[in-house]
């Protein structure tokens, strides 16, 4: 997503913002004419991400946070082109060319204007100031992480969907990681030896990676999907969603267990509970 919007609309300048729906800027707490006030005149200077948190970088310092939720899409569009059923957003660019459209069907997504402050040699958004950076970021320290990750006192999954620690790893990424590592999701963090925790921060590497390569193949279209990336988990899920279904390493059924409102999938015989 960030690359297919850095594509399209870095280097513009906004002209004018159209809200459609006061829900989708909800997160703004001045309101929509301040959303739509402080927005105009910007140049888009470029399209960060840090973890599952995404932004367009403005001049002077601010940004524009997306929040996509579960069901929301960027897209961008010819002008004049029919308003999508659930258009929520509408940004238009001061040189007549494709609008930035955000169409949300359950407007469980929406936008905030923040202010850029320092972190650590970054510059993030003041409301993702507190989120680590992910595998993927080249500033990214592996030993920092294994360190920090044992020195928790927690289940390993909560660690690993902490997004403080290390950011990006969902529930999906947090099941295929254990699984490839070969650990239960209960596992005590500072039980957890040096070697194993570099094994599943790895692991979780490899499976971000691997979404990301896959993602990459929507974006060559006008068309900036959140769920460009689902060919990947169509065919590449080891556990996650796949209850019943054998183990791709030694064939035991895989099962499910309740977790924080969602599931854990794991191999019953590849990732043994600590006793
Ligand atoms: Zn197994």
């Amino acid at each position: 997503m960030r690359v297919g919007l850095d594509a399209h609309v870095t280097g513009r300048t906004i002209a004018a913002v159209e809200v459609l729906h006061p829900r989708a800027i909800r997160r703004h707490l001045p309101g929509a004419s301040d959303f739509s006030a402080r927005l105009a005149g910007r140049v888009v200077s470029g399209v960060r991400r840090r973890g599952k948190y995404l932004w367009l970088e403005l001049s002077e310092e601010l940004a524009l946070i997306a929040h996509l939720g579960m069901s929301g899409q960027l897209l961008v569009q010819p002008e004049g082109a029919p308003d999508e059923k659930h258009l929520r957003v509408r940004f238009r660019f001061t040189d007549d060319g494709p609008e930035l459209r955000f169409v949300d069907q359950r407007t469980f997504g929406g936008f905030l204007v923040d202010e850029l402050v320092p972190v650590e040699e970054a510059l993030l958004p003041a409301a993702v100031s507190h989120i680590g950076r992910d595998p993927m970021d080249p500033a990214f320290s592996l030993p920092a992480a294994v360190t920090a990750l044992r020195r928790k006192r927690t289940e390993l999954k909560r660690a690993l969907l902490d997004q403080t620690l290390v950011s990006g790893i969902g529930n999906i990424y947090a099941d295929e990681a254990l699984w490839r590592a070969r650990l239960h999701w209960t596992r005590p963090t500072d039980r957890l030896s040096a070697v194993k925790a570099r094994e599943v921060l790895t692991a979780a590497t490899e499976v971000m990676r691997a979404a990301l390569g896959q993602g990459g193949t929507s974006f060559d279209a006008l068309y900036v999907n959140v769920n460009g990336q689902s060919g990947y988990f169509d065919r590449s899920l080891a556990v996650y969603g796949q209850e019943g279904l054998p183990c791709g390493r030694c064939g035991t059924a895989i099962r499910r267990e309740p977790f924080m409102n969602r599931s854990s999938f794991f191999c019953p015989r590849c990732q043994r509970r600590a006793a």
